[in-house]
């Protein structure tokens, strides 16, 4: 017999750790006791040595979920307490890890057994969950977390819930939601006019799907609008919503089903069935599926509710599953408001009487070297914080505009908001602020310094100025690609001087300028621009942003080549001789749009960086290269004319667009790389970071970081926050948090 004292250390209060301790501790036959610490979990137990042991290394292996164990300290001792039982002390100060809210978590393997069982009591009930799966985040009105603070309080447990949840043999011991078709919410089928259809529901929603309708479904944190995976649905439905060629997601019973369509790899399989349930953008197998999405991937995801499940079958294997909102505004989330601004839109509505009371959009992302790089963190990642040492100060950061997200840090870890949107709309700005004041509530989070992006303009800008006003905190104004920089940096826990490559469409600049194709070096405190493109006019200014060929006409103009062959030539070729409305821009988003559309892949877009993703979709393999050179200092900026000049004359001989678009990328590969040369000739530094929304192109995520391994540096890419404008806020944080210790030691 031996007595060992065992600290673990990291997120393990508020993610079920205890009951599993317990369980655990049973298993193995041992006695003593366990508390919540400051810091994680201390323990004492006592048993025979080899027990002991066996239960040390089952504790990583088999620990929840969500617990993020960072250290485990064992000391052994022959002297024995000789306790009677093991007992889950209670700690008198249960700190800030005790406000620990979960994501949402997709429904484990259990429940799924138990919804599939003729003899459980759940059988088939859409609200099966448990103290592993299930609502979290989206159902929480307030702290501390238990029932009575979340949308289940309208439904108080019957006597056999009740057993359950204090049970602590029991799965669902301590599972908030629980519930059961006794005392749960139910679900109820609405007609498009908002009429409740008698019937069983979920058939009646089944009916509806497979009569090739279009219905409302009511997830986790939000509405979908699903229909089946048919080309003229799929026409109705983008006609329906005005979506004109946005991508849409699909959700596929099974991961089986998920490879009939797209390739799988076992990592991405991985992702795809985990508990988190992202949308995965998987390569398509064939080109085709246009319908759904006009680039080489598919967006797929698998069922994550119980509901979800039910809609599924032999004759339902997949569906077109998109966020239900109208141009740009947030995810609708409540009843009323789905029946109402669906109309004509929604054939039907598979609703219940759960409330939502926080949107959350699903996540989306692609899966590198095994982990999620995402486009969007949201929907079961969010609330969980990132541990980022050295964002010990509590401030808020209020991140950018179109992918507005905002970072609350608190100890060294950073609580990041979901995908909120675009702040431009009303009712998104809304949305943004009042889940600014629930994340400070829930996680008890009082700022003490507030950053945002140097753009005057940007709503969430004005936003921090008020703010910071109005609670007396300072304010730190970030540029835009310093953030970028910092989050990657903060990302991978770095805290040197780096380079950063950071390429994205647009970011207001120290000049008051556009910039977004930069290379810049520096840390946390402050950044040199050491790279830049060349600066390109964009003619109408914001105009070109959609109307790309306007960017077409001012690089060939700009190169001496020919562009008569553009619509409005003449007009905007008056407008850029008289430099009359033509804003110049340094961005890599323009440069793409610019190419795409002299390339004639798209000469005007819908959505935002479009033409940068049709233009990655059409490249096929091909090592050509344009030259590469460099003009002026302060910044060195690259010259795209001579690249643009021999793809245009190639364009001009007839030579294959998907050659063109891969040697396009292979000399921004190229300009990079050079870029990062010369910043490491300039400051010695060897250490770069990627980020920017433009190194959402997985051509060149790809092959630019093995180019610049090659030349001897050390690459981070994003890892745990998105590299496109929603990881600005985690930059931010970083930022200021480096003049609030600039300021300490004056
Ligand atoms: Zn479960
Ligand atoms: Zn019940
Ligand atoms: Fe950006």
């Amino acid at each position: 017999m031996i007595r060992a004292h065992i600290e673990i250390q990291g997120i393990v209060q508020g993610v079920g750790f205890r009951p599993f301790i317990h369980k655990l501790v049973k298993t193995y036959g041992l006695r003593g006791y366990i508390k919540n610490t400051s810091s994680g979990v201390e323990m004492e137990l006592e048993g025979p040595e080899e027990e002991i042991n066996g239960f040390i290394a089952d504790v990583p292996e088999k620990a929840p979920k969500l617990a993020l164990i960072e250290e485990i300290k064992t000391e052994f001792s022959g002297e024995l307490r000789n306790f009677e039982d093991f007992r889950i002390l209670k700690s008198r100060t249960e700190e800030f890890r005790n406000t620990l809210i979960s994501p949402d978590i997709c429904i484990c393997d259990d429940c799924l057994r138990e919804l599939r069982d003729k003899t459980d009591r759940r059988y088939r009930y859409p609200f099966i969950n448990c103290t592993n799966c299930g609502p979290r985040f989206t159902i929480i009105k307030d702290i501390p977390y238990d029932r009575a603070k979340t949308s289940m309080s309208d439904f108080p447990m019957c006597p056999d819930c009740d057993r359950e949840y204090h049970d602590i043999e029991d799965r669902r011991y301590h599972a908030q939601p629980d519930c059961c078709p006794e005392c749960g919410p139910k679900v109820f089928f609405l007609d498009g006019e908002g009429n409740e259809l008698p019937g069983e529901a979920i058939e009646t929603a089944r009916e509806y799907l497979k009569a090739g309708k279009i219905i409302a479904i009511k997830g986790l944190g939000g509405m979908h609008l699903a229909c089946r995976c048919d080309e003229n649905i799929a026409k109705t439905l983008r006609h329906r919503k005005q979506r004109d060629e946005k991508p849409f997601a699909l959700m596929c019973r099974d991961a089986e089903c998920a490879k009939k369509l797209c390739h799988v790899s076992e990592e991405e399989e991985k992702i795809l069935t985990g508990f988190r349930r992202p949308i995965v953008l998987l390569r398509k197998k064939e080109r085709g599926l246009e319908f759904l999405s006009e680039n080489e991937y598919l967006g797929i995801m698998l069922p994550y509710t119980p509901l979800h499940y039910l809609l599924f079958g032999d004759d339902i294997d997949m569906l077109i599953m998109t966020s239900a909102n109208l141009s740009d505004t947030p995810i609708m989330y409540k009843n009323h408001e789905a029946v109402q601004n669906l109309r004509g839109i929604a054939d039907g509505f598979l609703l219940h009487n759960r409330d939502i009371q926080t949107r959350c959009d699903d996540s989306l992302c692609w899966v590198r070297n095994g982990k999620e790089y995402f486009a969007r963190r949201s929907r079961g990642y969010v609330p969980f914080p990132i541990k980022v040492e050295g964002s010990e100060s509590r401030i808020l950061a209020c991140g950018a505009e179109q992918k507005a997200s905002f970072c609350l840090s608190k100890e060294n870890y950073v609580f990041q908001s979901q995908h909120i949107g675009d702040l431009k709309n009303v009712e998104t700005l809304e949305n943004y602020e009042s889940q600014i004041e629930h994340f400070k509530r829930l996680f008890d989070i009082k700022p003490v310094c507030a950053a945002c992006d140097m753009h005057p303009d940007y709503m969430s800008s004005r936003y921090a100025a008020e703010k910071s006003e109005e609670w007396n905190i300072p304010l730190v104004k970030v540029q835009h690609h310093h953030a970028h920089m910092c989050s990657c940096m903060a990302d991978n826990g770095l805290k040197g001087k780096v380079i950063g490559l950071i390429w994205d469409g647009t970011g207001y600049g120290t000049d008051g300028t556009v910039w977004g194709g930069e290379c810049l070096a520096g840390d946390y405190a402050g950044f040199e621009r050491i790279c830049s493109i060349r600066e390109i006019p964009l003619p109408g200014g914001d105009k070109a942003a959609k109307e790309i060929y306007r960017t077409a006409i001012s690089l060939l103009r700009d190169s001496g080549c020919s562009f008569e062959e553009f619509e409005n030539s003449e007009i905007i070729e008056k407008m850029l001789s008289a430099g009359f409305n033509c804003p110049k821009s340094s961005g890599m988003g323009r440069l793409f749009d610019g190419a795409a559309a002299i390339l004639r892949i798209k000469t005007q877009t819908s959505y935002e960086g479009q033409g940068a993703v049709l233009l990655e979709a059409a490249a096929g393999e091909d090592e050509g290269l344009y030259p590469v050179e460099f003009y002026n200092s302060a910044p060195v900026r690259f010259d795209w004319r001579p690249m643009i000049r021999q793809m245009y004359k190639e364009k001009q001989e007839g030579a294959e667009i998907s050659a063109l678009c891969a040697r396009f990328m292979n000399t921004l590969i190229k300009a990079g790389t050079e870029m990062c040369k010369i910043a490491r000739e300039k400051t010695g530094i060897n250490s770069v970071v990627l980020s920017g929304g433009s190194f959402q192109n997985m051509y060149i995520m790809e092959r630019l970081p093995k180019a610049l391994e090659r030349e001897g540096f050390e690459v981070f890419c994003h890892r745990r926050v998105a590299c496109n404008d929603e990881g600005i806020s985690l930059g931010q944080l970083m930022a200021a948090q480096a003049v609030i210790l600039n300021k300490k030691e004056i």
